[in-house]
């Protein structure tokens, strides 16, 4: 069965007792065990059945299955957000004195991580241009344990080749992390590439709708296992039932959605690369983005995601984003609706502006989560706003 046909219909039975069409969301923090004998055995066993939310949950334990089997991997777990999976990926996998290496564009917290928190304990890292493998293996120790690269990147899009790292990084000895959240399962699958582990904001594309917060991480049943216990029930971040089951039913439509994102975005990424206001537009679908070429290599299409050099710098960007109307100013992306951001002062206010300037993110750059409205109306949108200027 091909992406949409197993989204909707994999290992999906109507529920046995009530007929119920829509898998019914348990909504329970804890299960009535059937006995004593039962209770001790499952409260020292608890990947044997359900015992306490934290450990365990149907509704949860679905949505894992589901994100496995888009991942193409052999388990998943979920987590309370994007962040949640991203510190279980790295976390479990590092001891004091170990090293990692991760691309200089990166999520603004992901980066606050690696450089705030985990140095307090005793994990060193070096950041490299992703984008290049030889940067990436030049930074590669002894001590690495994992090499982490976001691609699409965010804020630039840019595109690091998850095959080729991967070789490098398994001759070194480390794994490889991909954040896959621009691309979303629909429009690449790191694991077949040779990835370790894969993480997404499934708050983004996978749920859709901005309604939930949540993450995930798809990788061997080992690994899985290992990030479930102890590091997932001892930080706690796990994800409420009722957000895994929002987040299903958005799943459903993964696929008709990112080929409308994608059709919408080449659209206007087109349009206003040819706009007299815009400087750059930053979309990998482009022929003239840096790394167009990897994205077509590894990529079945370019995303819902761009960014854009407005001329003018802040005073522009803040007339356009005071002015779209269909355009909301929100952070956040993958979105049905369109959002737009300020990178420089939103998502990447914790970098220096130096250290900003050196990676391509200017202060008159905008991102645009471009979402499944009429694209006219979102050009129209768009250039009454730069028009403003
Ligand atoms: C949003 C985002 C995250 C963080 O996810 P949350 O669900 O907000 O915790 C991580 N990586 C990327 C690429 C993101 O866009």
């Amino acid at each position: 069965m091909d992406f949409n046909t197993n989204v909707l219909h994999a290992g999906q039975t109507p529920d046995p007792v009530t007929g119920s069409h829509v898998s019914p969301l348990y909504q329970t923090s804890t299960y009535v065990l059937p006995d004593f004998d039962r209770a001790v055995y499952l409260n020292q066993h608890i990947d044997q059945g359900f015992v306490y939310t934290r450990f365990g949950n149907p509704t949860v334990a679905e949505l894992e299955k589901k994100i496995a089997l888009l991942e193409h991997s052999e388990d998943a777990v979920a987590a309370g957000s994007g962040l949640g999976a991203i510190s279980l990926a790295a976390i479990s996998q590092l001891q004091a004195g170990d090293h990692i290496v991760f691309g200089d564009v990166i999520y603004g917290c992901t980066f606050a991580l690696f450089t705030k928190i985990l140095p307090k304990l005793g994990i060193t890292y070096t950041i490299a241009d992703t984008s290049k493998v030889d940067a990436v293996e030049a930074a590669v120790k002894e001590n690495t344990k994992f090499v982490y690269v976001e691609t699409p990147s965010n804020p630039t899009l840019k595109i690091s080749d998850i095959a080729a790292i991967s070789a490098m990084a398994h001759r070194h000895g480390a794994k490889v992390i991909v954040d896959s959240t621009f691309a979303s399962p629909y429009l690449q699958n790191p694991l077949d590439l040779g990835a370790d582990i894969v993480v997404h904001s499934a708050t983004k594309y996978l749920c859709g709708h901005g309604t939930v917060l949540a993450g995930v991480v798809a990788s061997t049943k080992e690994f899985i296992d290992h990030i479930r216990m102890p590091y997932l029930q001892c930080f706690g971040s796990v994800l409420s039932p009722h957000d895994a089951w929002l987040l299903m039913q958005g799943m459903k439509t993964l696929g008709i959605r990112m080929e409308r994102h994608c059709k919408n975005a080449m659209k206007i990424a087109q349009h206003l690369e040819k706009h007299p206001k815009v400087d750059r537009v930053y979309y990998p679908g482009l022929e003239s983005h840096p790394t167009h070429n990897i994205a077509k290599k590894q990529m079945r299409g370019y995303g819902g995601m761009m960014s854009v050099d407005i001329k003018g710098g802040v005073d522009a960007v803040r007339t356009v984003m005071n002015s779209v109307k269909i355009i909301s100013l929100a952070t956040s992306l993958g979105n049905v609706d369109s959002l737009i951001q300020h990178s420089p002062t939103m998502s990447h206010f914790d970098m220096t502006a130096k250290a900003r300037h050196a990676v391509e993110i200017f202060d008159g750059q905008v991102r645009i989560s471009v979402g499944i409205e009429d694209v006219d109306d979102l050009i129209a949108d768009i250039d009454q706003a730069l028009d403003k200027i």
